[in-house]
This record gives structure tokens, sequence and C-alpha cells, in this order.
């Protein structure tokens, strides 16, 4: 029925190219294109060399970009290499007639931001040409709005606050570290927090703000209240929010040495002279921190990611909670990568099977909780992402 091109072989890709390889009758071809030509082969391997064509791309070089779209003719792109490739994927598909999709928003190289201000201007562009761009159609950003979306269409008449709660009580043996690319993680947990209240942003000092609050099968973990991507298009699409917020878990273990490494300057995303040659800090530290692909095998425990939302329903005030929990075994055994990668790569399979069979197809660029949450809400436990509810709950927050 469709041709997919997945760009990126990383630890999300394995999980998509995986899991697009699983339903033949939508996917009927897949290329899997990246910087390293060996990693994508690895992962092709893995699934059959027949089923999957392997290409290697700078997705950076937009005329590349489109060379390789032109020869392919992929219906669409998941694009899950790195958030700084967003703008040049999203222009080559322009340039070649080919729909879109990514699991994070566009990040420029020298100053973290997380904002869908870039990516938002490509809406008219994209709704003249016919194409559809989804973004951020991972777990958190993804599943968050669709959760969100859920709610407001069958439990409430208006959403008044939503915590949105990421807990990976996993783990993985090592002393430190991170879960997806390093480089974009710790951008995003060193940055100041940030939530919305009454139509305007609070700033914070990052990790200002933490609490205890329980998640369910695991029991209380240290959550902080850190700024998170969706919750800029989420307020937007739901002006009813009075309260928008997004707490995550750390480990102490894990908080102290990203104190160290901040305080050495490690974290720096600002280019520095070594030995004449110019490196950013940040990068060269992922070089040698472990690949969060590789963290699968002994990682033991499980991530707990969800909305609690508060509202009316019926002219009675009502809480909420809707929540997937993952093991991290279960992601391995199946995939061969942790549950963060997993919990990352089937919402973007979910949402490219959406895209080609027509039920979140429409000209423009949109976030997920701007279609229809029904048909996703359905595919999420078929594709191994059960998800709960609990009504009139404390919520804790
Ligand atoms: P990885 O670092 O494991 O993988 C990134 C892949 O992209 C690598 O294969 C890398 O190539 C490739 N790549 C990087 N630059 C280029 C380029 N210029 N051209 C072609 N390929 C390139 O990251 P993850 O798999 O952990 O994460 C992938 C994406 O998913 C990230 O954008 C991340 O922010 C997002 N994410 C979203 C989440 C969500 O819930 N929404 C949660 C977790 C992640 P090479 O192998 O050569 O380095």
């Amino acid at each position: 029925m469709a041709k997919v091109m997945i760009i990126g072989a990383g630890g999300v890709g394995t999980v998509v190219a995986q899991k697009v390889a699983k339903v033949p009758q939508v996917f009927t071809d897949i290329v899997l294109a990246s910087r390293t030509l060996a990693k994508c082969e690895k992962i092709a391997a893995a699934i059959g060399p027949d089923r999957i064509k392997t290409v290697q791309v700078d997705a950076n070089n937009v005329s590349q970009l489109v060379d390789l779209l032109r020869r392919e003719r992929p219906e669409m792109v998941i694009h899950v290499a790195l958030p700084y490739q967003d703008l040049a994927i999203m222009d080559a598909c322009l340039e070649a007639g080919v729909h879109y999709l990514d699991t994070a928003n566009y990040e420029p190289p020298d100053v973290a931001r997380f904002e869908y201000k870039w990516q938002w201007a490509y809406h008219e562009r994209f709704e003249k040409a016919g194409l559809t761009a989804i973004l951020g159609c991972g777990f958190d950003p993804g599943v968050t709005g669709v959760f969100t979306a859920y709610a407001a269409k069958h439990h409430f008449d208006e959403i008044h606050s939503l915590d949105i709660v990421d807990c990976n009580a996993g783990d993985h043996g090592k002393p430190f570290a991170t879960n997806f690319n390093p480089e974009i993680n710790i951008r995003e947990v060193t940055q100041r927090g940030k939530y919305w209240e009454n139509g305007s942003w609070i700033e914070t000092e990052p990790h200002e703000i933490h609490k205890p609050l329980h998640y369910p099968r695991i029991g209380p973990r240290e959550s902080y209240l850190i700024y998170h991507e969706e919750l800029e298009s989420l307020v937007k699409h739901f002006p009813t929010l009075k309260r928008a917020r997004f707490w995550m878990t750390f480990s102490e273990e894990y908080l102290t040495h990203l104190r160290v490494i901040q305080n050495i300057g490690m974290a720096s995303i600002h280019p520095i002279l070594y030995e004449g040659k110019e490196i950013v800090p940040i990068q060269f530290l992922k070089a040698v921190l472990p690949d969060p692909g590789e963290l699968g095998p002994g990682y033991k425990g499980e991530t707990s990611i969800g909305c609690r939302i508060k509202g009316v329903k019926n002219g009675k005030e009502k809480t909420y909670y809707i929540y997937n929990n993952c093991r991290h075994e279960e992601a391995y055994r199946e995939t061969g990568t942790q549950a963060v990668s997993y919990t990352t790569g089937v919402p973007a399979t979910i949402g490219a099977l959406l895209l080609v069979t027509g039920k979140w197809k429409k000209p423009g660029v949109w976030n997920t909780e701007q279609f229809d949450p029904d048909p996703f809400m359905e595919q999420l436990p078929i594709h191994g992402l059960p998800w709960h509810e609990l009504h009139d709950v404390d919520l804790e927050v």
C-alpha cells in the first residue's frame, strides 16, 4: 500500500524499523536511511534484509535528501534522526512531494530553545502542497497530546489543569547514561524550568520545584518540574487550560552526575578550540557516554508516562489520570532496545500508519492533539503500549 522512508538509525529508528516491518499490509516497502550505513545494515539484517533497503544520507543536506526522495519515491518520511535535521527534511519533503512525521521539535544547533515556531511556520506551504506534516509523534511529545485530546473529547466539557508525569523507574546498571540522544536529553533537562499559569509562562531555576509523586506499579518517585516542548502546543490548542506543567523523575545519582557535567563545562553547546580543532563539549561527551540504543541488555524496571487532568464534566469538578507503563525487559525482548526508544518508536509507527491510511491525513503542519485521538488510542495496545484510566482520584499535583 505505501512505501515509507525512515531517517535515523539510532535507538528509536531501530524500533520504528521493526514495527513498520510488522505491518506489511500497510508498509509494503521500507527504506532506512541514516548517516552511518553500517547502523542501517545492522538493523536491516536483524529484520531480514529483503524487507528493508538501506541508504546512506546526510540529512542536513537538502539537495542530497531531495535526490534520495525523488529516487526512492516514498509516500512519507518518518524522521527519527535528530531535531537539528527537522527543517532540512521538511524542506526536502516539500520539494519532493512527500508527507512528513517527526518525534521532536526543531532545535537550532547553537541554542537550546524547544520551540515550535520554526516548524509551525511551514503550515501554509504544506497545506498548499497538499502534504501532511505530523510534529512530535513520540510518547512525550506525541502520546501525551493524544491522551489530552482523548480526555477532552470523552471525559470533560472543559479541561483546566494538565500535569504530564514522566517516570523512568528502570535501572540500566551504568553510573550515568541518558535514555535517548545524550545531546538533546542533557540540553532538555539542564534548561530553566517553565510552566503555564493563568495565561503566562512562569520560569523557575532548573529543578527548583520537585515533589514525590506516586506512579502505578512503581510507587513514589521524586519528580522535578521541567519545561517540555508539548506544553507550548497544548496550551495553544486547549485554551481552557489554566495551568499546564511537566514533571520528570530523576535519581540522586543522575542529578549529581548532571551537576558535575555542567560545572566542568561539558554540557556546553558552544564550540571550543581543542588542539587546533573546533569541538562542541556536549558532542564530545556524547561520544564517550553509553549509546542509548545499546542500553537494552540487563535494563530492568519500567517507565510510566501519563497525563493528570482536572476540569469539569456536566457542571461537576472531575479528575482523570491516563497512563502507560512499559517494561524495559519486554521492550528489549521484542526489539533489542530499552523502553524509552520503544515508547517513542511505537507512536511514530502508529502516526505513520494513520497518515498513510488517510485517518490522520490533512494538508498542513499539525501537532498530535489536533487529530482525532480515537484511532490512535485503538492502535496503541495493538502495537505494544496498553493504556489505563483512573477517574476521580487524588492527582497529588
Ligand atoms: P540516537 O542518537 O540514538 O539516533 C539518532 C540517529 O540519527 C543516529 O543513527 C544518527 O546517525 C542519525 N543522524 C544524526 N545526524 C544525522 C544526519 N545529519 N543525517 C542522517 N542521520 C543522522 O537518538 P534516538 O534514537 O535516541 O532519538 C531519535 C530522536 O527521537 C531524537 O530526535 C530524539 O529527540 C527523539 N525522541 C523523542 C522522544 C519522544 O517521546 N517524543 C523520546 C526520545 C527521543 P549516527 O548513527 O551516524 O550517529
